[in-house]
């Protein structure tokens, strides 16, 4: 039999549905999923979270503005002997002006020297890195002499006024500073930034995320509530220039990252997630390791693959959208805890299996477990998580819902798609099965290139530069 044509697979079967669900609520039981607080890639647009391999650069043009982050009384024992009557800042740069209002720290290099530059007009002070003050110079177009010079370590553990709450935020160092753009001062702000995220733990700083699903500003944001970030960009520059804050505006085009279903520019923000560990119990260097038993076709697919998964980040599992499989989890109305227990996770499954997912959305959340379910607190009350999983565990366990479900061979003999699925299915078919099952859910994986249009672009369905083999094939015949 070439193709059981008759029973496609679907992953919105109802016993489809049903097997997606149990996995996930087996990774759960098994200790692979977390819940926690993470900044990730998020699309305003679809308002939804965003994988790893669902952004794609493109240029755009951004605001290009340098701050003043002004010293809190600032130390003579570390800055030397300057006229203290002036004003000492440090001199920032960024792209994103929206993200100023959850600014909660400024970054430097612990191995560079910053040069303190004098104003010759106005007398106050500006502090950049020594290696790119003249560029500063040059883009702001003050004119300015070195007053003196600091050790970037020095710094660390003065304060600043955040130019908008005028709150006093440290100065801290991190490895990510770098001398190739900007001044070597950089803002952090944890809620909008995957770098700025790990710095923050590792300093432990507030994590503020004033920004909705909606990439509006919430209430925390004061006068900017309800105003998208990227309108209010060129008025928080404003904002910052009436408080005496802005050095100098510019324009920069520069490439940034993008939803690629609506191809709408993306936003980092610090949200609530579901995730699956890539690092439990050395789950990542066992998943490298176990590459050598699968065949690879070209070659080369074993280490391109291995390498992507040394480098992963942990699976965000979870998505904000309105239909889809759901995250079957009960939460505690008293104590909050997400359940996590045997018996209420087999009755789910069997009813998911029957019936597929839907009665998740559809039930009033007391027919979502066994009568008399109790919490460990002693509490009966419950809320239903409302996300649903991440559209690549769905095709994840295809291995399961259409292998094994079957009764067919498992593992596959091959399988096969585009080199671009090491990042994609190929990991996420991966990591469920060897979680799981103990084995990859392939013997084989075969890929293929891509097939290019006039502009020598792979063709792809969300860029629409798609020609339907069909046509192709009625009037050439199948042989091309
Ligand atoms: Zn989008
Ligand atoms: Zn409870």
């Amino acid at each position: 039999m070439q193709g059981d044509w008759d029973n496609p697979y679907l992953t919105m079967d109802k016993r489809y549905e049903g097997i997606t669900v149990g996995a996930f609520l087996d990774l759960i039981e098994k200790g692979y999923v977390y819940k926690g607080q993470k900044t990730i890639t998020w699309c305003a647009h679809c308002e939804t979270a965003l994988a790893d391999a669902e952004t794609e650069y493109k240029d755009i043009s951004s605001p290009s503005i340098y701050l003043r982050f002004k010293l809190v009384n600032p130390k003579k024992e570390i800055l030397g002997d300057l006229d203290y009557t002036k004003p000492v800042s440090l001199a920032v740069w960024t792209t994103t002006p929206w993200t100023i209002p959850a600014n909660v720290a400024a970054a430097v290099s612990n191995t560079e020297d910053y040069a303190i530059l004098q104003d010759s007009k106005t007398g106050e002070y500006y502090i950049v890195a020594e290696k790119l003050a003249e560029e500063f110079l040059k883009n702001t177009e003050l004119d300015c002499t070195q007053a003196g010079k600091v050790a970037g370590e020095k710094l660390v553990g003065q304060t600043y006024y955040h130019p908008l709450s005028h709150k006093e935020n440290p100065v801290i160092w991190t490895d990510f500073v770098t001398m190739d753009a900007g001044v070597g001062v950089v803002h952090i702000a944890p809620g909008h930034g995957e770098e700025d995220a790990q710095a923050g733990k590792q300093w432990k700083l507030e994590t503020l995320c004033p920004v909705d699903e909606k990439g509006c500003y919430t209430k925390d944001a004061g006068v900017f509530e309800g105003m998208h970030v990227f309108e209010a960009n060129p008025l928080m520059v404003k904002k910052l220039g009436e408080l005496g804050a802005l050095i100098k505006e510019q324009e920069i085009v520069h490439s940034y990252p993008h939803c690629w279903r609506c191809h709408n520019p993306i936003i980092f923000r610090a949200t609530e997630q579901w995730f699956m560990s890539i690092d439990k119990d050395g789950l990542r260097q066992k998943l490298m390791d176990n590459l050598k038993n699968v065949k690879f076709y070209p070659a080369g697919g074993q280490e391109r693959m291995r390498s992507m998964i040394g480098l992963r980040p942990d699976w965000c599992l979870s998505r904000q959208r309105f239909w889809g499989t759901p995250v079957a989890v009960l939460y505690c109305k008293k104590c909050g805890k997400p359940q996590v227990n045997h018996e209420l996770f087999e009755f789910i499954k069997k009813r998911a299996m029957e019936e597929g997912s839907d009665f998740w959305f559809t039930d009033p959340v007391e027919k979502l477990m066994p009568e008399n379910y109790t919490c460990e607190c002693g509490s009966h009350e419950f809320r239903k998580e409302t996300d649903i999983l991440d559209v690549w565990l769905d095709s994840g366990v295809s291995w399961a819902a259409v292998l094994k479900d079957r009764g067919l061979d498992f593992p596959a003999d091959v399988y096969s798609e585009g080199s671009d699925q090491h990042r994609g299915w190929f990991q996420s078919s991966y990591i469920p099965s060897y979680t799981l099952e103990g084995t990859a859910p392939f013997k084989t994986i075969l890929t293929h290139g891509m097939v290019l249009d006039g502009h020598g672009r792979p063709m792809h369905k969300s860029e629409g530069n798609v020609t339907d083999p069909a046509d192709v094939i009625n009037k050439y015949g199948a042989d091309i």
